[in-house]
């Protein structure tokens, strides 16, 4: 039997196992073949000797991925809520996000879960409730109370850092990395958990060395656990509020009215998913109207019929996630083609999917129910018609504006909100009135010298990880380079 027939029989044994076959170099093309047809996760050369180089990584990386997924026994933190609470989901999506494991219990369905949520809350039940396996409990905490508790670092442990990273997003686990390993003291402040919107990704298949593609999760778990391995330290749910300059020093004031000093800034603070703004959709927001894939939410989706809203990359791996739970995935866009917004691969992983179907030229214009999402009006943008759709949730994925509301106004930003960086601060081969030094920006430096910009906040930028993650990255450069005149 050849090793691919091997592993066919095996995965229908363990459909979970990790797959790793040893191939000659003249079978390179039927291993290739072989990622899609049985899922391989690895192909190994012969000869594998050294093992200590060519097999045992290979091997140790593969089960760390497989332990960080594989249900265990369960003996951790429980989290009771309904499926329609937004503080309920945005509790589970920041555990799930930080790797943290737990347990649903929906207090809709489990009538024990009920009981012990309103015996603990004296007949008036705030959610979610939160049961820890030492006894204790949270009743719906802020992010900061649920990180310190689960034993995330929500404090820097140093007054003052060579460079100070605002986001842990591709572009600020980058510079984190490269900051970190070329001996600079790092810190990184996360307002929420580590990953920015990678992180909400079900699955990034474009980002170059992972042929099977890599799910945003995994991506950030291996992204944090290389900086911090490197020296930086990663601060999560604590958000920067504001930023000043007192030369030589850049200061950040954090959400808990601490401040941090450094010489050099960063800003990969990223965007956030514009909200959708129609009639009624406020009191669903987080409870069955979701910005982005919402992972941990889409299995109580199973055998529903839902709406994708939008038409860009991110909308259409939304919908194929949520195709494999939803027994109809519609995604609705203004545009009269995908073609417009989307990449080809994508489209065809759509249009191959038989759960999933396009309305072209189609805008929600309303929303309703009463406790929870009950139906949608939609109006077919060619005729003017409207007709309501019943649907127990829409996934939205309408665009992007940048988080800049910590910065003030010295730090210059496009008519759209946008950092300006290098060039975008001089017109015509001179510095615009922005710009105080005679010397000229560096290529992502801001117009406040010293404080720099990198990933999707910048103005003009592709936004992907693969560009952020490279602007990450370079941003170092320059930080050294001013690091020289202070
Ligand atoms: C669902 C989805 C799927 C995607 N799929 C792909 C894909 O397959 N391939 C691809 O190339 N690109 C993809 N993208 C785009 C890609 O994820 C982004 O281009 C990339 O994440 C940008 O990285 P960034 O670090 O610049 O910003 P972000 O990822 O936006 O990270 C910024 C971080 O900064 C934090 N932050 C913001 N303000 C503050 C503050 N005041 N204090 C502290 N922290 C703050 C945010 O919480 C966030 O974590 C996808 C995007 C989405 C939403």
């Amino acid at each position: 039997m050849s090793g691919v027939e091997f592993l066919e029989e095996a995965i229908k044994l363990y459909p979970e196992t990790k797959r790793v076959l040893l191939t000659a170099y003249a079978d390179t093309d039927a291993a290739i073949a072989s990622i899609n047809a049985i899922g391989l996760d690895y192909y190994l050369m012969k000869p594998w000797d050294p093992p200590e180089e060519r097999l045992y990584p290979v091997l140790d990386d593969l089960l760390s991925d497989w332990l960080a997924n594989v249900p265990v026994p369960y003996d951790g933190i429980r989290v009771a809520g309904t499926l329609w609470s937004a503080s309920s989901h945005n509790v589970k999506e920041f555990l799930a996000r930080s790797q943290i494991p737990y347990k649903w219990l929906d207090i809709e369905r489990d009538s024990e879960a009920r009981e012990l949520v309103e015996s603990m809350a004296q007949g008036r039940p705030r959610l979610p409730a939160l049961f820890f396996p030492d006894g204790s409990t949270l009743v719906d905490p802020d992010l900061r109370t649920l990180a310190d508790k689960v034993g995330l670092t929500t404090r820097a442990e140093q007054p003052f850092y060579d460079l100070i990273i605002i986001g842990a997003g591709p572009a600020g686990l980058a510079a984190a990395v490269y900051g970190a390993s070329e001996g600079l003291r790092t810190v990184v402040v996360e307002k929420e958990a580590a990953g920015g919107q990678a992180g909400t990704s079900a699955r990034i298949e474009n980002y170059l060395g992972f042929p099977k593609g890599i799910s945003g999760a995994d991506l950030t778990r291996r992204a944090t656990t290389q900086a911090k391995r490197l020296g930086a330290e990663i601060v999560t749910a604590q958000e920067i509020t504001g930023v000043r300059v007192e030369d030589p020093y850049r200061i950040v004031t954090l959400g808990d009215g601490s401040e941090l000093t450094s010489h050099a800034l960063l800003l990969a603070t990223g965007v956030k998913v514009r909200e959708l703004d129609v009639p009624g959709i406020e009191p669903f927001v987080g409870g069955s109207v979701y910005y982005g894939a919402a992972v941990s939410e889409a299995v109580h989706y199973q055998g529903r019929e839902i709406f994708v809203i939008g038409g860009a990359n991110s909308a259409g791996q939304g919908a194929m996630f949520l195709s494999r739970f939803a027994s109809q995935v519609t995604i609705l866009i203004r545009a009269d083609s995908l073609h417009k917004s989307m990449s080809q691969y994508l489209i065809e992983q759509i249009v191959g999917r038989d759960n999933i179907n396009v309305q072209l030229e189609s805008e929600v214009v309303e929303v309703h129910g009463d406790n929870r999402l009950e139906s949608i009006s939609i109006r077919d943008r060619k005729s003017g018609e409207i007709r309501e759709e019943s649907t127990p949730a829409i996934f939205v994925f309408i665009g992007a504006k940048p988080h800049t509301s910590m910065l003030k106004e010295d730090v210059s930003l496009s008519s759209a909100g946008f950092v300006l960086t290098g060039p975008d601060l001089s017109a015509n081969g001179t510095q615009t009135s922005e710009w105080k030094l005679k010397r000229e920006p560096y290529l992502m430096e801001t117009s406040v010298p010293g404080v720099f910009a990198a990933g999707d906040v910048r103005h003009g930028v592709i936004r992907r990880v693969a560009s952020a993650v490279g602007q990450g990255s370079t941003a170092i450069s320059f930080v050294h380079e001013y690091l020289k005149t202070v």
